[in-house]
Order: C-alpha cells, then sequence, then structure tokens
C-alpha cells in the first residue's frame, strides 16, 4: 500500500503542505527542528487516529490556529481511499475523522484500510521500560493484523474493571459472605474467558512472527548471537518460548486454567483490591544470548531487537493479508552501526512497501534501489534530486 498524497493545514510547522512522494523509498533530510518528525507523525496520525509523540490532540495544531487538517489519498490493492482528520483547538483538541468523506461514528469504521508501521528512537521504551510498554506494543501489533482484537480486549478490560471495583468494595468491608463470594465468582466467569482470549491471540501472533523475527535479527546482526521471545504469562504461571514449545493455544485449555487460577488469588486479590492476575500483567521477555535484554542489553541491542519485530511484522502483515504496510522510520540510522543499519534497510528495501525514513544525515541512509529524496526546511518540502537505480 502507498499514500499518494498527503494534504497538512495547520499540523504543527507544516503550515500549508500538498506532498506526493514517492510510492517506494523517500528519504526526508534535515537539520533538527524543521519538521521531520511531524511529517511522519502526520501520517502516523492519518492511520492510526492517534499521536505517538502526545495524548493531547490540541498540540498538534500549529501555534496561533485554531484548526489543523491531515488529508491523504492511500492506494491499497488497487482501492484508493480518502483519509482525513481535523482538529479543532478550541474544543480542547476534538478530532473528526472521515473516510472517503464520511465522517465516521465508530472506531472501528475507520481501522482496518491503512496500515503503518512506525519506528522512532522513542519507541525503545518498548524493550526497555515497563511490561506495560510491551503488552501495548504486541497488542497493536495483533490488532493490525485483526482490527477486531480491539473489542475483545476492550472487553477484557471492562470485565476486569467490573471485577476490581467489587474487589475494592470487599476489601474495605473487610469480609466477604457467601452471597458476595457467589457474585465474585459470577464475574470471575467473563474475566476468565476474555482472558483467554486476549491470551491465546496474543500467543498465536507471536508464533506467527518467530520464524521470521529470527530471520530478521540474524540478519541485521550478521552474527550468531542467539535471541529468544518469551510470553511470560501470569495466569499459565510460565514462561513461554516464542516459536519453541507446542503452544497452548487452545483456548478452553487456557480458559481452565485461567479459572483457577482466579479462585487461587481471590483471597489475595480481596486483601489488594484489584487483581493481581492476567493478560493485563503479562510481559514480553527477550534473551540475547540467555540473558534479559531489558537489563543487560546495549542501546544498539535494543534497537535491533525492536526492528527485527517490525521486520517481522512487516513480512507477517505481507503475508496474511497481501500487502506491505507502509513504514515510518524517524531517525532509525542515527545510533545503529553502519553495518546494521546497511542490512536494515536491504530488508526493508526487498520488501517492496513505501517507506518514510527521516535523517539529519543523508550520507547515512543510502538504498541500493531507486529513491527519492526530499529536504524539509522549517515545515516545507521540497525535492532533491533523487538517486540509485530505477
Ligand atoms: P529533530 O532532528 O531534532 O528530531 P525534527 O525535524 O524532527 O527535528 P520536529 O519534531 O518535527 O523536528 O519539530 C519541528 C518544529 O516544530 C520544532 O521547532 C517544534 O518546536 C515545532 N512545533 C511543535 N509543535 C508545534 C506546533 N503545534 N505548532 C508549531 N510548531 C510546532
Ligand atoms: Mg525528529
Amino acid at each position: 500500500m502507498r499514500i499518494i498524497r498527503l494534504q497538512l493545514s495547520s499540523f504543527r510547522n507544516l503550515g500549508e503542505l500538498l506532498w506526493e512522494p514517492d510510492g517506494q523509498f523517500n528519504i526526508i533530510s534535515g537539520d533538527n527542528a524543521q519538521g521531520k518528525t511531524n511529517l511522519i507523525e502526520s501520517v502516523y496520525l492519518l492511520a492510526t487516529l492517534k499521536s505517538f509523540r502526545t495524548q493531547r490532540n490540541r498540540e498538534l495544531v500549529a501555534w496561533g490556529e485554531s484548526q489543523a487538517t491531515a488529508a491523504t489519498i492511500v492506494e491499497r490493492r488497487e482501492v484508493v481511499r480518502r483519509y482525513s482528520i481535523q482538529i479543532d483547538k478550541e474544543s480542547g483538541g476534538r478530532r473528526v475523522a472521515e473516510v472517503d468523506g464520511k465522517r465516521i461514528k465508530r472506531l472501528t469504521e475507520y481501522f482496518g484500510g491503512f496500515n503503518v508501521l512506525l519506528f522512532t528512537p522513542d519507541e525503545l521504551v518498548v524493550s526497555k521500560g515497563e511490561p506495560s510498554k510491551r503488552r501495548r506494543y504486541l497488542d497493536r501489533a495483533v490488532f493490525n493484523q485483526s482490527p477486531g482484537y480491539l473489542e475483545t480486549l476492550r472487553a477484557y478490560e471492562e470485565a476486569l474493571l467490573n471485577r476490581n471495583a467489587l474487589l475494592r468494595e470487599l476489601q474495605q468491608r473487610g469480609s466477604a459472605n457467601a452471597s458476595v463470594r457467589a457474585m465474585l465468582e459470577a464475574f470471575d466467569e467473563p474475566v476468565a474467558r476474555l482472558a483467554s482470549r486476549v491470551i491465546v491471540r496474543r500467543l498465536h501472533y507471536l508464533a506467527d512472527i518467530a520464524a521470521d523475527f529470527q530471520e530478521a535479527h540474524a540478519a541485521i546482526t550478521d552474527s550468531g548471537q542467539s535471541v529468544e521471545l518469551r510470553y511470560r504469562c501470569s495466569l499459565l504461571r510460565k514462561e513461554i518460548v516464542v516459536g519453541e514449545e507446542t503452544f497452548e493455544t487452545n483456548e478452553d485449555a487456557v480458559m481452565e486454567c485461567a479459572r483457577e487460577r482466579l479462585e487461587e488469588s481471590l483471597e489475595m486479590d480481596m486483601a489488594r483490591g484489584f487483581s493481581g492476575v492476567g493478560p493485563h500483567t503479562d510481559d514480553l521477555l527477550s534473551l540475547m544470548d540467555g540473558r534479559g535484554l531489558r537489563r543487560y542489553g546495549s542501546q544498539g541491542q535494543h534497537r535491533t531487537l525492536l526492528l527485527a519485530l517490525k521486520l517481522a511484522e512487516m513480512v507477517h502483515l505481507e503475508r496474511k493479508l497481501d500487502f506491505v504496510p507502509i513504514l515510518l522510520l524517524d531517525d532509525v540510522s542515527s545510533e545503529l552501526d553502519q553495518g546494521r543499519g546497511r542490512r536494515f534497510l536491504e530488508r526493508v528495501e526487498q520488501a517492496g512497501g513505501q517507506v518514510f525514513v527521516t535523517t539529519t544525515d543523508p550520507a547515512l541512509v543510502k538504498p541500493d534501489g531507486r529513491y527519492a529524496r526530499w529536504e524539509i526546511e522549517n515545515g516545507s518540502v521540497r525535492r532533491l534530486k533523487s538517486g540509485g537505480k530505477s
């Protein structure tokens, strides 16, 4: 899939922008603070309805303006669609989204047609930060390939909230009689069912990308360094080695375990006033040569891990949905050594999708094939002489 045209108005520092990028490889260079990340952000916003930098949409509106719009024409498997978003500063950043000129009412109407994969230096928190960052990452990846997963996830969160509300009440009361316990058991049922569905979906996804991930990682590092992903599952009480073990992907079996575990942890949950086990506490671990990356990994190793995950996701989406998602790479090359950076870009090129790479130093990004070069200065994009073989 590819962006045919991007049109922005008062989006951050980008002023009035009408841009028709190349269908394949776009290198956007510019000094610091010229608008490279803003440009990537606008595309990401159009695809996901969210910024990756802020929760407050009003910040996206250019200073001194009251409204920002971002619109794009996107082609996917020969279907052309128009997406647009308008953000109103006055109303606290309210957002109106349209697909093909029709205002959408439910988020699910918007998703599914416009897929991007993002990599920014900030993404390193996925590898280095709290487990919640990795859960978010994993959930987004599952959602990218099957938008319906969002509903499962939301339903689980809601079931969990209900259970937690009751637990908190019991905690305050300090005791639970038989009828309250019976009520709690009724709350456990949906939690167990939805929890097992979430876990199984995540495990399926990881199993699907396991081989591609290994391959991508080996290709980028060009070394025999072994890397392993593990899903730490609190309900199943184990770390599941991705790609190795026969996965517990039978939902009923997982649900059986989930039920038992919820029952076991009831006393404890009542004492603490919330549910202490479930997919909302799980983690995705990575080990390099047997050692936990989160603790021992170097900056470059974290980066490589994430790029390998993205490459695997890209290949997987292509295989599953038959198109290559748009790749947004903000400032990737700056912290990879030249070999890793080059090998990563080679893989990206092989996939043949549309790519947007930003950099302060164009010498760092030299694809083998055809590419278009752009320069961004003070919010304006202009074309530079393109290069490469066509
Ligand atoms: P770097 O190489 O440092 O990452 P960049 O080219 O990615 O730089 P951006 O993050 O895109 O820079 O920001 C470009 C400029 O836009 C910055 O000077 C920033 O302060 C400015 N900016 C951010 N938000 C707004 C806004 N709402 N209105 C106007 N300008 C903004
Ligand atoms: Mg930037």
